[in-house]
């Protein structure tokens, strides 16, 4: 038996519930598919950017967290600090993220699926999804949100050249019992990973490792001055998480009737921590083109609101893999206005 769905999206992550309350906001039927069951964790610097805590609160959505004020980023003895005009960030748990969208999609009437979904077709009739766990479906629009490995990304040819060898960069993350010492997001630079600090709650920080694959967390966390002993003897408050690789291609966000949004619809780097703030956007944009029946109309958004993040986080990770790399923070010091400049445009 098929079941006829509005709008299907695949994958509940944050840009996936995000579309889904969008969609029911304008009135639009809409089931997700997602196979992970209770509240999704996954590996994230955890910084909601100012544009992202507004996106949310815009779909009725606050989840609990820790207000942060800035960024900073460190080396070594160096600093520069930025706070932003925009409004305050707020480092977020993703169990907390998840359950905030998630309830919100309940009272709205969202349809939850546990499945996943292997197969796509498209026909006059609409999108079919096939998979393991539900019975085809028959979609009038697929939003494809599901992740950096995307299947639906794969199945409608939407996928671009792969990211292969040395340039790949990968994350992973743990949380630390410890009371935050700093009302900022706190970036330090090493020669060989970006660690990025971010406070969760009044007695927990989060710590990112973004550089090559198979890094140690607890051994590279040895190699960051500063941080190593602001951590020593904390309790370790999660298990290690890892992502990657990071950088991920789209030939185009577009095929007929299916839509990709959220990292699935490419992804540049954690480095700027905006992927969220990005991935509301698109979802937006995604349910909007949808409502007004006009595909390429969402194609034209999307290269909008990701320009910023596919041309300053694509710059600075080019920086960062460059034998300028030890030259980044140095720069930013010498430069807090311009600094300061390239935080705001990416945190609006
Ligand atoms: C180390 C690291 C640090 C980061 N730090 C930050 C930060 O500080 N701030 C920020 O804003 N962003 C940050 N990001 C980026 C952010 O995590 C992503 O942009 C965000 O998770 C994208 O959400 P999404 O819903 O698109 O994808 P995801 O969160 O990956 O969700 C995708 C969902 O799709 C589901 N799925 C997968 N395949 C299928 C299938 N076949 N069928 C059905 N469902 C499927 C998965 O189970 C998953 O639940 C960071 C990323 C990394 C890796």
């Amino acid at each position: 038996m098929t079941a006829d769905v509005g709008v299907l999206i695949v994958g509940g992550g944050p840009v996936g519930l995000a579309a889904a309350i969008e969609a029911r906001l304008a009135g639009l039927d809409v089931t997700i598919i997602e196979p992970r069951q209770g509240s999704i964790d996954k590996a994230c610097g955890e910084g909601l950017m100012p544009g992202a805590v507004h996106a949310l609160e815009r779909l009725g959505v606050q989840p609990v967290g820790h207000d942060f004020a800035g960024i900073a980023y460190v080396s070594g003895t160096l600093r520069v600090e930025h706070a932003f005009r925009s409004g305050t960030g707020r480092g977020v748990r993703r169990t907390v993220l998840h359950e905030a969208l998630f309830r919100r999609a309940g009272e709205l009437g969202v349809t939850w699926i546990a499945g996943k979904v292997a197969g796509l077709e498209q026909g006059d009739a609409g999108v079919t999804a096939t998979g393991v766990g539900f019975p085809p479906i028959r979609a009038d629009w697929v939003v494809g949100c599901d992740g950096l490995h995307s299947t639906v990304r794969r199945l409608a040819g939407l996928a671009g050249r792969e990211v292969t060898g040395e340039r790949r960069r990968f994350g992973i993350r743990r949380h630390f019992r410890v009371a935050p010492w700093t009302d900022l997001v706190e970036v330090h630079w090493t020669p060989e990973v970006e660690a990025y600090v971010t406070p969760v709650d009044a007695g927990t920080v989060g710590v990112a490792l973004l550089g090559p694959r198979y890094l140690d967390f607890t051994s590279t966390l040895t190699r960051v001055p500063g941080l190593a002993d602001r951590l020593d003897g904390a309790d370790v408050a999660s298990t290690v998480r890892g992502a990657g690789p990071l950088r991920q291609r789209t030939k185009r966000r577009t095929a007929g009737r299916v839509l990709l949004a959220g990292d699935a619809s490419g992804y540049v780097d954690a480095l700027t921590g905006e992927g969220l703030r990005v991935g509301f956007t698109q979802a937006a944009a995604a349910i909007r083109s949808i409502v007004g029946g006009d595909a390429q109309a969402y194609e034209r958004e999307w290269m909008r609101a990701t320009r910023d993040f596919r041309v300053l986080t694509s710059g600075l990770v080019a920086a960062a893999r460059s034998p300028l790399r030890s030259r980044v923070v140095p720069a930013a010091v010498a430069s807090p206005s311009l600094f300061g400049m390239i935080v705001e445009r990416l945190a609006r």
